[in-house]
């Protein structure tokens, strides 16, 4: 089933809208020193680079702060600052001319200082993002209500409660959580509760690839059900990786257009007719230089991979020594098998180039049939049941 996206209020970080019917947005953070100002930019370039769409830096001295100063004019995105503790960093941020300020209301908690930060956000009509974090909670909070997705709501509660004191609702929430089900649990009650815009994330993650795995646990859960407006992977890796599991996971969820290669192999079996894993690790590499939003299936066999993978732009299967190359599951050309990647590659290119319908009228006549020999044969040698699945089933029933 599928969900409508949840309506919510927009906010403008800088340059990109996030809630509304805005695009989900793509985030990550930098790793650097902020007040080290030439490696952060180096490193925002590459986050942008590689399809960030808004990057987070932490602000946790006047170092820092200044840093941002010189940072903000030459990002070629929105710079978030990550303020915890000090609210004077916060309006030292401010200063520096930051996109938003992420406030973790765990960590700030005089009401004074709060709303001091929030009248100078509302004076510059910069955002701030609610950062709940289930390890970092307001003690009285988690002293009532434990560590359950009530009492991450109820933290973002008390937050806007004193953002609403000053007249400011410029505002996106998180409630992360390393825990997946809490993180899902207390998104969805936030999500029944307001109607800002939501920043997803599974909090401390970890490395790869279980750390990819929880992220997208459970932000792909929310955003099925159509919540989340911006989304970040917190991997213990270098962040250029959040980033491109990020534009994935929307890429793979029809959120976002693809934008470079998605490739689809199958896993191998015993009618493998080539080693599956290392041609699609080869066709991974080349294919993924060319830069071109197209899908590319590589198929261990002639007997069930054009049918298989019909739907990709583009594929090959192995069978024979040869491969069958394919576009859309029509057989367009035979090739040796140590040709297999090249070709693909040379396909690839003319499909960009010429579209779907110019390379398929750039087929070998005689291509299909060559094929479909290829494959009878196979079928022919290798029987029906290759994985010997029948025989397997008779030994057991004999005992
Ligand atoms: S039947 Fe062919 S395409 Fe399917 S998994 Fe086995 S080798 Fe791959």
């Amino acid at each position: 089933m599928l969900f409508e996206r949840r309506v919510t209020r927009r906010v403008e970080v800088g340059s990109v809208s996030v809630g509304g019917s805005a695009p989900i947005s793509v985030q990550s953070m930098t790793t650097t020193k902020t007040a080290n100002v030439e490696a952060t930019l180096q490193q925002i370039y590459a986050l942008a680079g590689a399809g960030a769409d808004i990057v987070r830096c932490t602000c946790n001295d006047l170092d820092a702060a200044e840093g941002l100063a010189q940072i903000i004019p030459r990002s070629p995105v929105p710079i978030v600052a990550d303020i915890h503790f000090q609210y004077r960093l916060a309006l030292a941020a401010l200063d520096a001319g930051v996109a938003c300020l992420r406030l973790n209301p765990g960590n700030i908690r005089k009401p004074e200082h709060i709303r001091t930060v929030a009248m100078e956000a509302r004076d510059r009509g910069v955002p701030i993002r609610i950062g709940v974090n289930g390890g970092s909670l307001d003690p009285d909070i988690e002293e009532r209500y434990g560590m359950t997705p009530v009492a991450l709501v109820e933290s973002a509660k008390r937050e806007l409660g004193h953002f609403e004191a000053v007249d400011f609702d410029n505002v996106k929430i998180s409630v992360k959580a390393s825990d997946v089900r809490l993180m899902v649990e207390s998104y969805r009650l936030l999500a029944d509760t307001v109607d800002f815009p939501l920043h997803l994330g599974v909090t401390e993650a970890g490395p790869l690839p279980g750390g990819v795995l929880k992220g997208t646990a459970g932000i792909a859960t929310l955003l099925n059900e159509g919540i989340g407006d911006t989304i970040r992977f917190s991997l213990t890796a270098d962040p250029i990786e959040e980033v491109k599991v990020g534009k994935q996971l929307l890429e793979v969820l029809g959120l976002r257009e693809r934008s470079g290669l998605d490739l689809i192999a199958c896993p191998s079996c015993g009618r493998a007719e080539v080693d599956v894993i290392e041609v699609a690790a080869n066709a991974q590499e080349a294919l993924a230089k060319l830069d071109i939003p197209i899908q590319v299936a590589v198929m261990g066999c002639v007997v069930n991979g054009p049918g298989e993978a019909k739907g990709a732009d583009l594929g090959i299967a192995a069978g024979r020594q040869r491969g069958h190359l394919f576009v859309r599951g029509k057989v367009v050309k035979v090739v040796p098998e140590d040709k297999m990647v090249d070709s693909l590659v040379e396909w690839a290119e003319k499909i960009s180039e010429a579209g779907i319908e110019g390379a398929l009228a750039d087929a070998d006549l005689g291509a299909e049939a060559e094929a479909e020999a290829d494959r009878a044969a196979l079928l022919e040698s290798q029987g029906e049941d290759v994985n010997s699945t029948e025989k397997t089933v008779d030994i057991i029933r004999r005992r």
